[in-house]
């Protein structure tokens, strides 16, 4: 396989066009965008209730230049599995099968489906593109929220912290696991490219900021999520039957102050806690990069 090095050589086709329904500035939108580049039109993908349900298309109208089922909240990685199974059994095996879900139906209502399709070591590939809150229903705080956000049902932050998706998905031995950014384009393409060749269960975790959500402004999104990584909140990488390869090393160190600061939802903060939470993310940075 010969990944794409470089901006100008990803495919100009769009399979998930203009005149969807994201908000301006909606990272679940540039996330699906840019994975469609690698997957390519031989994808079906299946999407739980999610803002990202409704974006891609509603009654007779849609974005998606490929087919796409619109599951129940609980159970894409199922249904995907299904559509697996009947694409094997009529002997079509070019055709990658997607289960795309929010962090709540990835983390939460739709846990028991994918740890299910991940045990079973199902032939298809799910992504989590997370904004960090149930956008869909309100903006409300689920299991992998960070710790302290606010949140309409956190109003003075959420009080505990997020449950680490990544060590438990990492728990299943997925035949490949990577995180990705929409701030990586490139990145997050390979990281599609190289999951599309793999045989077996694969998980990609995409940061994908949400501007209502953060409290930012729309034209932050990218800006935002590259800080995440500069920060080492966000860590880029990927695992290859448990083989972890870091894929980014950020140019520059910041510290998570700067990402933090520019969000509403962290105003409860106060300087102890960005102190706590700096010397966990130096502590989670050397241990992933080492
Ligand atoms: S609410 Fe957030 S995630 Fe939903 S469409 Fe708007 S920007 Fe995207």
């Amino acid at each position: 396989m010969e990944l794409i090095n470089s901006l100008a050589d990803v495919p100009e086709t769009e399979l998930f066009t203009g005149g969807h329904g994201g908000c301006r500035g909606c990272g679940a939108a540039l996330a699906v965008r840019q994975a469609m580049k690698a997957l390519g039109p031989r994808t079906i993908i299946t999407i739980p209730a999610s803002c990202m349900a409704t974006i891609g298309g509603s009654g007779l109208s849609t974005a998606w230049e490929i087919p796409f089922y619109h599951s129940l909240f609980e159970c894409a990685p199922a249904v995907a599995s299904g559509i697996r199974a009947a694409l094997d059994i009529q002997g079509i095996k070019d055709v990658n099968v997607v289960s795309w879900a929010g962090d709540a139906g990835t983390a939460d209502i739709g846990f028991q489906s994918l740890t299910g399709a991940a045990e079973r070591q199902e032939n298809i590939i799910h992504v989590c593109y997370d904004n960090e809150t149930y956008m869909n229903t309100g903006g409300q705080a689920g299991s992998i929220t960070p710790y302290l956000a606010v949140t309409p049902d956190t109003p003075g932050g959420k009080p505990t912290p997020r449950k680490d998706m990544l060590a438990i998905m990492a728990a299943h031995h997925p035949a490949y696991l990577a995180t990705a950014s929409v701030a990586y384009p490139l990145d997050l393409i390979q990281k599609f490219q190289k999951a599309g060749e793999i045989q077996g269960f694969r998980y990609i975790h995409i940061l994908a900021p949400c501007f209502k959500g953060w409290g930012i402004r729309e034209d932050q999104t990218v800006q935002l999520a590259r800080l995440a990584v500069e920060c080492g909140l966000w860590q880029l990488y990927e695992e290859i039957d448990g083989r972890r390869r870091v894929t980014v090393i950020p140019e520059r160190r910041i510290p998570v102050r700067e990402y933090l600061r520019l969000q509403g939802r962290f105003k409860t903060m106060d300087e102890a806690a960005i102190a706590a939470l700096q010397a966990e993310v130096d502590r989670r940075f050397q241990e992933v990069q080492s």
